[in-house]
C-alpha cells in the first residue's frame, strides 16, 4: 500500500438529509487507501470515539448522494404467498385491426402469445403455472421463491420485457405473409395470493372471462359476417341476451354447436411443467468409420407444456397436485 508522507486527513462534521450528523473524513493528496491508513494514527487526535469511527469506515465508502436510497419504496411480496403476475396487450383492439387478426379468434395470434409465455417459463425462475387467454397471460411464482428477494417490480418487469421481446422476436414465426407494422406494448400488475383456494379462485375467473367474452364474440361476428349486421346492430341484438340465449341463436342460425367450438379458444391456454421425450438424431463416428453415422438419441426433458382444459373443477389440481405442493 502507497501511503503517501503528504497525505492530510480532516473529520469535517456534516448534516445528512434528515438533519442527524454525519461524520466524513476528508483527503488532500495520496490515495484513499493510503489515507485510510493514516486515520488509524490521526484518530486520538480528534475527540470522537472508537466506535463512532468504526462505524464511519463503513460510511467513507459511500458517497454523499447515497442517502437517494432511502427514496425507494419496499415492495417485497408478502412471504408464503403466490405471486401472480398479470400481462396484457395495449390497446390490442387497434394492433388486431391493424395486422388482419382472424375474428373473433386468430390462432395466430394465440398460439404466439403462448409461445412467449414459454419463454417466460423458460428463462426467468421459479413459475409454477401460467394461464393465458385473448391478448393476456398470468404467470405464476412458487410460494416459496426468493426470486429477486421476491420484489415485486423485479417480477413485473422482468415478465412483462421478457414477454414483448419475445412477441417481436418469434412475430414471424406465426405471421409469415404479416409483416409486424409497429412495436406492441404490454402492461402489467402484479397480485399476492395468501392460500391455494384464491389462487385457484383467481386462475377460475380468468378461465370464466375467457368462456364469457368468447361465447360473446362468437355470436358477435357470426351475426356481423354471416348475417351482415352491423357492429351496432350486432351489439343490440345480444344486450341483455343469457348463455343460453347466445347457445340458441348459434344452433339454431348458424348450425353452431358452441361445444363443438376448438377448446383453446373456449378454455384458454395453460400451461404447466411436464416431461417430454425429445426425439432428435445425432451423427456418430467411431475411429474405425470413414463415415458417420445417423442415429436417433431420444432425451427426456421437462418443458412448459400448454393444455385447453378446464381449471375450475377439481379434476385438474387433483391430476396434477405438484402444482401447489407445499414445496412450490
Ligand atoms: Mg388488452
Amino acid at each position: 500500500m502507497l501511503a503517501s508522507t503528504t497525505a492530510r486527513a480532516t473529520v469535517r462534521r456534516h448534516r445528512n438529509f434528515r438533519g442527524g450528523v454525519l461524520w466524513c473524513f476528508h483527503f488532500r493528496g495520496g490515495m484513499w487507501a493510503a489515507g485510510a491508513v493514516k486515520v488509524s494514527g490521526c484518530l486520538a487526535a480528534f475527540s470522537v470515539t472508537l466506535r463512532r469511527c468504526l462505524k464511519l469506515g463503513a460510511a467513507m465508502a459511500k458517497s454523499k448522494f447515497e442517502y437517494v436510497r432511502d427514496f425507494e419504496a419496499d415492495d417485497t411480496c408478502l412471504a408464503h404467498c403466490w405471486v401472480v403476475v398479470r400481462l396484457d396487450g395495449r390497446n390490442f383492439h387497434r394492433f388486431a385491426e391493424k395486422h388482419n387478426f382472424a375474428k373473433p379468434n386468430d390462432s395466430r395470434a394465440l398460439h404466439l402469445m403462448t409461445k412467449c409465455a414459454q419463454t417466460v417459463m423458460e428463462e426467468l425462475e421459479d413459475i409454477v403455472i401460467a394461464y393465458g387467454q385473448s391478448d393476456e397471460y398470468s404467470f405464476v411464482f412458487k410460494r416459496k421463491s426468493n426470486w429477486f428477494k421476491r420484489r415485486a417490480s423485479k417480477f413485473m418487469t422482468h415478465v412483462v420485457s421478457q414477454f414483448a421481446s419475445s412477441y417481436v422476436f418469434y412475430w414471424r414465426d406465426y405471421f409469415e405473409d404479416q409483416p409486424l407494422l409497429y412495436p406492441p406494448g404490454f402492461d402489467g400488475r402484479v397480485v399476492v395470493y395468501p392460500s391455494n383456494q384464491t389462487l385457484k379462485d383467481y386462475l377460475s375467473w380468468r378461465q370464466a372471462d375467457c368462456h364469457i367474452n368468447n361465447l360473446y364474440n362468437t355470436v358477435f361476428w357470426a351475426l356481423v359476417q354471416q348475417s351482415g349486421l352491423t357492429p351496432i346492430q350486432a351489439q343490440e341484438r345480444l344486450q341483455g341476451t343469457l348463455t343460453a340465449d347466445k347457445n340458441e341463436i348459434l344452433f339454431s342460425e348458424f348450425n353452431i354447436n358452441y361445444n363443438n367450438e376448438p377448446l383453446m379458444y373456449r378454455k384458454g391456454t395453460v400451461l404447466i411443467w411436464q416431461k417430454v421425450d425429445e426425439v432428435t438424431t445425432k451423427e456418430v463416428r467411431l475411429p474405425a468409420e470413414m463415415e458417420g453415422r445417423k442415429m436417433v438419441v431420444t432425451r427426456t426433458r421437462t418443458k412448459a407444456v400448454p393444455l385447453h382444459c378446464d381449471v375450475i373443477g377439481d379434476a385438474f389440481w387433483k391430476e396434477h397436485p405438484e402444482i401447489l405442493h407445499e414445496d412450490s
